[in-house]
């Protein structure tokens, strides 16, 4: 039997065009592009059906609702469906990506963001492949997860970054090998299909306008500056370190800042300014302070995966020392523990 794709046109460089202001998203020039996509006919080609979002946006836009809005049309297709493509900028594409691997629960089909450096319309478009090898990936049975497809690579969602803003090859993972490769072949690797099977029914977690931060210290960093925004509103944030989870020293006024944060409730995720490696909190004094202060250490997550990581847990209702307590875990295959 084919398999059925959804895919699902959200915004981005793909199917946009040039406009007076720069490039803009277009519905109607999108699906003109792909109509003329000889690949879309090949007999052993997979069957898709397409659903634009309205309005169509520059990722740069997507946030919380939008995220909510492409897991209710995946969940609202996904028995009807075999696989999905989401179409994105790539601007954020990693935040959303890592975003939807928490909130698609026990997923059991394969979820694949892409999207493009230059127009579809345009000549030279990354966009084509990306689009086509996508919907092949969509359509495996060794994927059961959200990932990003772009430039020859499929990577674990929550896992990527983008690395270029001009180069066709825009994502990494740095602390992951790729799930497969694309040259004249798709070739898997090990890590395909290595996350344990989902053993409860597919489910989605909405998530909540939750109020939280990332801060990236940097030398000479005034931390009083930063105070007006730790209040006890905050319910968490991403501190992006130097190295294995090192910050400027006490007297530079972080601590006693993240001891305030901390006392309000506020969950200090700490994440490495390195995209490779790992945070190890206590290898130098110069983070100490921080596992003294009760601030969660974020192993080789991403920013964009421990943002959403956290956006997930507090929307799960978790309190604050349980919040604190799962992002060391690994849920997703988001860090290595
Ligand atoms: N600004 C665009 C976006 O993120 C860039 C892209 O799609 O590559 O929507």
């Amino acid at each position: 039997m084919k398999k059925k794709i959804c895919l699902i046109y959200t915004g981005g460089t793909i199917g946009m065009v040039k406009s007076e202001a720069g490039y803009v998203p277009a519905g109607q020039a999108f699906l003109n592009v792909l109509e003329q996509l000889p690949e879309l006919y090949f007999p052993d080609f997979p069957d898709y059906e397409v659903i634009v979002f309205d309005p169509l946006l520059d990722s740069s836009d997507i946030a919380v609702d939008e995220w909510n809005k492409i897991g209710r049309t995946i969940a609202a297709r996904y028995h009807a469906c075999d696989g999905f493509v989401v179409l994105h900028g790539t601007d954020t594409m990693a935040y959303s990506a890592s975003a939807l691997s928490f909130m698609l629960e026990n997923l059991d089909k394969p979820v694949i963001f892409t999207g493009a450096q230059i127009p579809l319309y345009e000549p030279r478009s990354d966009g084509r492949d990306n689009l086509i090898t996508a919907m092949m990936f969509a359509a495996s049975e060794r994927i059961r997860e959200v990932c990003i497809y772009f430039g020859g690579q499929l990577l674990r969602g929550n896992r990527s970054t983008k690395a270029s803003s001009d180069q066709l090859l825009a994502f990494t993972s740095p602390n992951m090998v790729p799930l497969a490769t694309a040259g004249i072949s798709l070739q898997y690797t090990p890590a395909a299909g290595a996350l344990p099977l989902p053993r409860e029914p597919f489910r989605l977690q909405l998530f909540d306008k939750i109020p939280l931060g990332v801060l990236k210290v940097f030398p000479g960093i005034q931390f009083e500056l930063f105070e007006s925004i730790m209040t006890d509103k905050l319910k968490g944030v991403v501190l992006e370190s130097f190295g294995t989870g090192n910050v400027p020293s006490a007297r530079t006024g972080l601590l006693p800042l993240l001891s305030k944060a901390y006392a309000h409730g506020t969950v200090v995720v700490v994440c490495s300014q390195c995209a490779e490696g790992r945070v190890n909190l206590g290898t130098y004094a110069a983070s100490q302070g921080l596992k003294e202060i009760g601030a969660a250490d974020g192993a080789d997550m991403t920013t964009e995966a421990a943002l959403a990581k956290l956006y997930y847990l507090f929307s799960k209702g978790l309190e604050p020392e349980e919040v604190k307590k799962s992002i060391p875990r690994c849920l997703r295959g988001e860090l290595t523990e």
